[in-house]
């Protein structure tokens, strides 16, 4: 499934891998051509021009510190995470059983999903009836209990003389001692009134905890549509996309969450029973991006924004101020530096320098680096906050000791004094190494 979208969007991110520096130019192309992809991708326009909007924003060219392609999609990511909503639980009756109203036009999926959603509460331990409230399509009654029964679910029909018998869920849900009641409402082929009506009626009456819509994801940005004009008639609280097995999922979900402003809550993935989960936003996006393994990426992506926190240059001009970062940075930059580099770089009196010592020297800058990497971004900024407590945490932290984190400030106490850029300040470190 998927991956029509999954791949195409990856020709988007691929001519990415293989440069060292993104550059305006190359993220205009990017957001170009992936404006496109997602039009062709059936996601409605005003998302499209949202995402590439926020994007523009946010991406900013890169000097090569994280890869061009990781930075792109991890940037994309998040925004599509963002537009896609996020997940909330199923409201619940304090007092009584839970009433779930749903709605949506026939086909869409809504018999099925009222078996699996019963089905997924169940399986957390609710006692689940699913009530037939379809007075149109009697073979529809006949569809949900025979779902009912096939997967130890109860049902009770509400539909009495070819009418919804508000009284009869009523005094049913007065009585009930099951946890969830929910009600598969009357379909139509398209969108109209007295379906609206009718579900206006059931909700006034009823008061349901939720009306969830299930849309059918086939439908791409059709499905935004289809959720704003039920929405317009009858205080929809949740989606549920259906057929989301479809490569039209990303289409529909984007355009669905951000069009209708409705938070998609659960999505069917299969014929199945059990093809029924919550809506992950993160799952969805990765989905989109091709991305396998959204746990594996979200950590990598972690990882990169301390990356990039860290090693953002410092302010340059004459806001340039120096501290724990500027330090960092130079250790960082001479630390990726050769052993010949060091050499070359050192001042020639120390041409024939021991290798050994500039090994000893490596790994003092790494422990260095540790001390800086385990002080909050706020001690950094202002090292002179740092007390014993606070000191004995960054030892602990980088596996160091006390001693060596005192060593460190006394070191950026000189340095404080005489360095005031980051050249010069690379050059006394490379001196003092030697
Ligand atoms: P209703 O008219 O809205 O009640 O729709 P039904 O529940 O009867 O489903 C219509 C068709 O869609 C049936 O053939 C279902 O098997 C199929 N269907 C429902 N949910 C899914 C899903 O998540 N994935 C797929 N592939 N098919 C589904
Ligand atoms: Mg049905």
């Amino acid at each position: 499934m998927f991956e029509g979208l999954a791949k195409r969007i990856q020709n988007v991110f691929a001519p990415f891998g293989s440069k060292g520096l993104l550059k305006q130019e190359d993220i205009d192309q990017f957001l170009k051509d992936l404006r496109w992809l997602l039009i062709e991708a059936d996601v409605s326009l005003p998302v499209v021009n949202e995402l590439v909007e926020r994007l523009r924003e946010k991406l900013k060219p890169q000097t090569g510190i994280v890869s061009p392609q990781d930075y792109l999609l991890k940037t994309v990511y998040e925004e599509l995470t963002a537009l896609l909503g996020s997940y909330r639980p199923l409201k619940v009756n304090p007092r009584g059983i839970s009433l779930y109203v749903l709605a949506g036009l026939q086909g869409s999926g809504k018999t099925t999903t009222a078996a699996k959603l019963g089905y997924f509460l169940k399986r957390n331990g609710k006692s689940v009836v699913l009530g037939a409230a379809d007075p149109y399509r009697p073979a529809g009654a006949e569809q949900l209990r025979v779902l009912a029964s096939e997967n130890g679910l109860y049902f009770e029909s509400f539909v009495e003389n070819g009418k919804v018998d508000i009284a009869k869920i009523q005094s049913f849900m007065k009585k009930s001692l099951h946890d969830v009641l929910i009600l598969d409402t009357a379909g139509r082929l398209h969108v109209e009134t007295d379906m609206l009506q009718e579900l206006s009626m059931i909700n006034k009456q009823l008061n349901p905890q939720e009306v969830l819509l299930v849309v059918d994801a086939m439908l791409g940005q059709e499905a935004a549509n289809i959720a704003k004009s039920f929405k317009e008639a009858a205080p929809v609280s949740g989606v549920i996309l259906a057929k989301a097995d479809g490569d039209e999922l990303g289409g529909a979900a984007l355009s669905v969450a951000y069009v209708s402003g409705v938070p998609i809550l659960f999505m069917g993935t299969g014929e199945h029973i059990r093809d029924f989960e919550p809506f992950d936003p993160n799952e969805t996006a990765a989905m989109i991006l091709g991305i396998g393994n959204p746990k594996a990426f979200l950590r990598k992506i972690m990882d990169m924004q301390r990356e990039m926190e860290e090693l953002k240059p410092a302010a340059k001009g004459k806001d340039e101020k120096f501290d724990m970062n500027m330090l960092l940075e130079a250790f960082e930059s001479i630390s990726k530096e050769s052993l010949i580099d060091y050499m070359a770089r050192a001042l020639p009196v120390n041409a024939n320098v021991d290798p050994e010592m500039l090994e000893q020297g490596k790994n003092r800058i790494k422990r260095m680096k540790a001390i800086i990497q385990s002080m909050t971004p706020y001690e950094r900024k202002h090292p002179e906050v740092l007390n014993a407590s606070r000191k004995r945490r960054i030892a602990a932290g980088s596996g160091t000791t006390v001693q060596e984190v005192n060593l460190l400030l006394k070191q950026y106490g000189s340095m404080k004094k005489f360095a005031k850029n980051p050249a010069q300040l690379k050059k006394m470190l490379r001196g003092g190494l030697i």
